[in-house]
């Protein structure tokens, strides 16, 4: 008898080792157990096989009920378990690839499910696919922002590539905001893209920012900034601003219809025309517009999930060549021509 549970024990291990399915191993072990039955039953008592498997064919039969036994106990316990435990948490509108993607997310108090929900069901309006276009763009998709509208009319050239990463050198000559769509996707499929190949004019400003619920506006044109802020005013859309130039850069929340300043109210004499050079005339250092782009959208995200405390009446002022960074509270000005304050 005990040659032949020797048998078995090591036919259950090569079949472990091989990596057999249990189903099958139980199917191997129990052609044995049949073998050695039959063998019981069928040669005559005295033979040298049956001496040497030991054993009758009944203690066999009852070692074979046992095992059965055995097998169903741990079979029927296993579908109890299977019946009784609860299906896997409700995904709720999230699937399970998105609560994956954005479980650091969810880990955070302050932004939690219902946080994530609120940059899911977010719509927000990204003004100019350039270098704070680019960070902003990117950090909003990653973060989950659930519908992106991009409108810029500019095609990607190759002296954009030192600090627009949203493009690349496979990309030159392409539309930006066609370039900036197929990076958001490549990053997110979740998100919504809109991209919106033109300039943002008069003409389209208020049909198109009625339509979002956040406006991020990362233009280096002046004309742009200034109508973005007018609509947003009007329509009593958040708007968040970033600017730089070289080595510095600053940002705020804009929020008029809820107490705080516009930028207009903030900056209410446009420069000159040439008095603050571009970054194609002047130079801008490539990691700037990524500092600036990123804390643009960590204000939106904080915006959209009511998590700490925004920039709202607060304009934040960077100095990276001398890595000093500067918070002063601003206020809304009377007479303010943008918001009526
Ligand atoms: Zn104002």
């Amino acid at each position: 008898m005990m040659l032949v549970l020797g048998l078995a024990a090591g036919l259950w291990g090569l079949g472990h080792r091989l990596r057999a399915p249990v189903a099958l191993r139980l199917a191997l072990l129990a052609g044995l157990w049949a073998a050695v039955v039959l063998a019981h039953l069928v040669l005559p008592e005295g033979a040298g096989l049956r001496q040497t498997l030991g054993g009758t064919a009944a203690s066999w039969a009852v070692l074979g009920g046992v095992a059965g036994l055995a097998l169903a106990y741990a079979r029927g316990i296993k579908w109890l378990k299977a019946k009784t435990t609860p299906a896997a948490a409700p995904e709720g509108p999230f699937r399970q690839a998105e609560l994956d993607r954005y479980s650091r997310h969810i880990l955070l108090h302050e932004i939690g499910g219902p946080g994530q929900m609120r940059l899911k069901s977010a719509r927000v309006l990204v003004v100019g696919a350039g270098g704070l276009g680019s960070p902003v763009l990117l950090y909003l998709a990653a973060s989950g922002v659930g519908t992106l509208g991009v409108i810029d009319d500019d095609r990607v050239e190759g002296s954009n590539l030192q600090r627009q990463i949203i493009h690349t050198d496979q990309r030159i000559g392409m539309a930006k905001v066609q370039s900036a769509e197929i990076a958001v996707r490549a990053l997110n499929p979740f998100v919504e893209v809109r991209p919106y190949q033109r300039r943002l004019d008069a003409d389209i400003a208020e049909a198109l920012i009625a339509d979002y619920d956040l406006v991020l506006d990362g233009t280096d044109n002046f004309d742009t900034r200034y109508l973005v802020n007018r609509v947003c005013a009007k329509l009593g859309k958040p708007l968040i601003a970033g600017a730089i130039t070289q080595w510095e850069g600053q940002l705020s929340l804009y929020d008029p219809a809820r107490g705080t300043p516009c930028y207009e109210c903030v900056f209410p004499e446009r420069p000159l025309p040439g008095m603050v050079p571009a970054c194609a005339e002047a130079g801008v250092a490539a990691p700037l517009p990524g500092i600036i782009g990123a804390m643009m959208a960590m204000e939106a995200v904080k915006h959209l999930t009511g998590a700490g405390e925004t920039l709202a009446g607060r304009l934040m002022l960077y100095d990276a060549l001398h890595a000093e960074n500067r918070v002063i509270t601003v206020k809304r000005r009377q007479g303010c021509a943008a918001c009526g304050s």
